[in-house]
């Protein structure tokens, strides 16, 4: 099929929710990526942050072949061994508690929710203004972006939303009813708004004190992306709650949420499940991801590639009178633009191979894979810098 017959068929078949770039992949490798005609890109998006370990890698690769060949599928009501040994080690990189696994990121924060309403006797979260926690109706409501919401009322209540980085804000919004707050530590979706470590400290401090519960949302922030496993290790603290998903399973979709003991022992026999959750091929997937990024060193890669990538940029602002601020840690960074001109930045940066995306109409991301080299960073700020003259 020809570029233009894909897109009329997409038209016809697929329902229209998703606001597609002119260019249809074939192959990934690494940071690279290849059209249906031979050209080449360089990726600065990994799939929505999801191909941390970049695409294909080959332990990655061999480690799914060779357990799809063995077992891709039981369900759970029987033990498999991948799912229990995934489920050690990221005890192991978090803190003392359990997991539960689930196939997205929304699927891993219904499951904090559940858990969070069944462990207290409250049932409301406190959730930021442009955060993003998932697409299903429960998520949708945590979501503070009311725009997303609207078409889609009447949403579970119990939600209620405060501004990002205003811990007074947060106070007076805890009520009897409260049960826990649930926040991002970069608003992704939002904006790549990072959050301040006074903010996160004091937020837990008002959690110890008034026994709610923390949820932190590492959906997009985890596995390495801000040169750290969790985000949450540059802040000196422990949420009660973390979730993860998108680049856990190096392409495969998982997701999972760890709780600390004394909250996960809430959940009984019956309470939450699911069919496809933890099952043997993504958490082989899973455990082959997380022995890349320790061989590989690649939460410190993250860190120093993400230095110097933001040096580069803000020597672009510096220069170009087109970039408002630049903004993030590790390998997740925004670029504010001064006008709405980032769906013709990314358009233009497409056509040059250059494959970047935007979260507003004037905010860019970056989120190439963790073992991006200084080179290929260097090529991007060039196209990017053009295209943005
Ligand atoms: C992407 C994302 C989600 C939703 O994950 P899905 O796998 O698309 O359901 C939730 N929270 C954050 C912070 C995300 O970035």
């Amino acid at each position: 099929m020809s570029i233009k017959e894909i897109m009329e068929q997409e038209q016809e078949y697929i329902m229209d929710t998703y606001d597609r770039l002119p260019v249809v992949f074939v192959r990934g490798q690494g940071t690279r990526l290849w059209d249906e005609g031979g050209s080449e890109y360089i990726d600065f998006t990994s799939g929505l942050g999801v191909l941390n370990v970049g695409h294909a890698h080959p332990r990655v690769v061999e480690a799914v072949k060779k357990q799809a060949e063995k077992l891709i599928h039981t369900s759970n009501l029987y033990y498999t061994e991948p799912q229990i040994e995934l489920a050690e080690k990221l005890i192991k990189l978090s803190f003392e508690g359990k997991c539960f696994f689930a196939n997205s990121g929304a699927e891993a924060n219904e499951a904090a929710i559940k858990l969070a309403r069944k462990y207290a006797k409250g049932f409301e979260i406190i959730t930021a203004y442009n955060s993003f926690h998932g697409r299903t109706l429960a998520t949708l409501a945590a979501t503070g972006q009311p725009e997303k919401q609207k078409a889609f009322e009447p949403l579970p209540v119990g939600f209620k939303h405060v501004p990002f980085n205003d811990v007074e804000a947060m106070k007076k919004a805890v009520s009897a009813e409260t049960c826990a707050i649930m926040l991002e530590t970069i608003q992704g979706e939002g904006g790549v708004h990072v959050a301040e470590t006074v903010y996160l400290k004091q937020v837990r401090k008002l959690c110890d004190e008034t026994g709610l519960l923390l949820i932190l949302d590492e959906v997009q922030t985890g596995i390495g992306r801000t040169g750290k496993f969790f985000s949450y290790e540059h802040y000196g603290i422990e949420p009660d709650m973390v979730t993860l998903a998108k680049s856990l399973g190096g392409g495969l979709p998982i997701g999972v949420l760890i709780a600390k003991t004394t909250v996960a022992e809430n959940f009984e026999k019956g309470d939450h499940g699911t069919t496809f959750g933890g099952n043997p091929l993504v958490c082989t997937a899973a455990l082959s991801v997380l022995k890349v990024l320790n061989e590989e060193n690649l939460c410190e890669k993250a860190a120093e590639q993400g230095a110097y990538l933001m040096s580069k940029l803000n020597d672009l602002a510096e220069k170009d009178t087109l970039i408002k601020e630049v903004r993030g840690k590790g390998l997740m960074i925004g670029i504010e633009l001064k006008e709405e001109v980032a769906s013709k930045i990314v358009l233009a940066c497409l056509e040059k191979g250059t494959v970047i995306n935007k979260v507003s109409p004037s905010t860019l991301r970056l989120l190439p894979p963790l073992t991006v080299t200084t080179e290929e960073i260097d090529r991007m700020i060039e196209t990017l810098s053009k295209m943005l003259e």
